[in-house]
């Protein structure tokens, strides 16, 4: 089946202007200029009349199993459902471990991957989780990385949190070690991905990393980094290092007292001059989120995906060019991970594709050649939905 997706304002991210479209199965083959002409095959014509079209969203850190359980067993939340992630225009989604590394288990963990590519995503996982020993399948990070096809490195290792297992710059500079060479023997990504606290000694370890080791800087890929601004003021100098730092959507008021909201965290990146390709966004989607209400707790939620929705319609009410805001949630988290044909609209690359509405938010969207969301509507449900 071919689908021509035609009159698309197409941004690439880089804007491309008035283009068509074509799908066949999984992939984009062609983005012209004239609408072609496709005789003696049937194809669905979807006309967007100037709707701007961009490339399905990656998130990079989701707790697909269900994270949280931080306040007592009742407290771990259920596993987001297929249509979290595709009503939020994600279409690539890396699955993780945080602090429950003891009943959530690298092998559950891949079975949830498992299920959202034959739900119709795109998956993968890190292996481990917050603490040391790692929590993995083999017994080997490098094992796992090596030889288990959907894992592309480590995460999300806690470091300057109190929830850590307080590992040793030894610890950190063996398993950023065992990363790099499992993406080496595999053409994987090979990162360490890790989690931030709110500890003041911030991104210490990582500066060591970098001084006193031969790892290189496309290794690390340290997260919550607009948790408190101090921190952020570290993450955007070691930038400049060559470290591609993770800002995260936390819903306002979630974090710490000087959390820097994701949307302003990620206005002043773009305004500080540094390379764009520095910086991605994720969701922390799967965490429990408690409900206060006058310090009360009334009801208690969980994150998901469609916290990425939300931080790029903040953004582009804020006046952020769509082509600069697209970026961190499209083409860097996609070159940093090393996802071929992920992150892009282009000829060859793979069908993720989200058409957005008059309200800045996904309206269609379209995962690995099949349609997921119409006119803002889940057409395909997960399993259990
Ligand atoms: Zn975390």
């Amino acid at each position: 089946m071919l689908t021509l997706l035609s009159n698309a304002d197409v941004y690439a991210p880089a804007p491309l202007g008035r283009r068509h479209v074509l799908v066949a199965g999984e992939r984009v083959v062609a983005i012209t200029e004239a609408r072609p002409e496709i005789a003696g095959v049937p194809v669905e014509v979807v006309d967007l009349g100037g709707r701007r079209l961009i490339p399905g969203l990656v998130d990079a850190h989701v707790h697909v199993t269900g994270g949280g359980g931080e306040a007592g067993p009742e407290t771990a939340a259920p596993a987001p459902f297929l249509s979290h992630y595709t009503m939020a225009g994600v279409t690539s989604v890396v699955g993780l471990l945080g602090t429950d590394d003891v009943t959530r288990t690298t092998a559950g963990l891949l079975r949830a991957v498992y299920g959202l590519r034959r739900e119709g995503l795109s998956a993968w996982a890190w292996t481990g989780g917050y603490h040391l020993p790692p929590t993995t399948l083999t017994g080997a990070v490098r094992t796992d990385i090596a030889t288990v096809e959907p894992i592309l490195g480590f995460g999300e290792l806690a470091i300057s949190d109190h929830r850590s297992s307080q590992p040793t710059f030894d610890e950190v500079a063996r398993l950023a070690a065992d990363c790099h060479v499992g993406g080496l023997m595999t053409g994987k990504a090979g990162v360490l991905h890790l989690h931030l606290g709110d500890g003041a000694r911030g991104l210490d370890l990582l500066r060591r990393l970098l001084d006193e080791t031969e790892i290189p800087a496309r290794t690390l890929h340290p997260t919550h980094v607009n948790r408190r601004s101090g921190l952020f003021d570290e993450a955007l100098s070691i930038t400049e290092r060559g470290v591609t730092i993770d800002v995260t959507a936390f819903p306002p008021g979630s974090a710490a007292d000087d959390e820097i909201l994701a949307a302003d965290a990620v206005v002043r990146f773009l305004e500080s001059g540094l390379e764009r390709q520095r910086l991605t966004v994720s969701s922390d989607g799967g965490g429990c989120l408690p409900q206060f209400d006058a310090g009360e707790l009334v009801r208690m939620d969980f994150a998901t995906s469609g916290a990425l929705a939300d931080l790029l319609a903040d953004l582009l009410g804020r006046g952020v060019p769509l082509e600069d805001a697209l970026p961190p949630f499209t083409l860097t988290p996609a070159t940093a991970l090393r996802l071929g044909g992920k992150g892009r609209i282009a000829e060859g690359g793979d069908a993720d594709l989200v058409v957005l509405g008059d309200d800045d938010r996904p309206s269609d969207v379209m995962a690995r050649g099949r349609w997921h969301v119409r006119d803002g509507q889940p057409v395909v449900r997960g399993t259990f939905e």
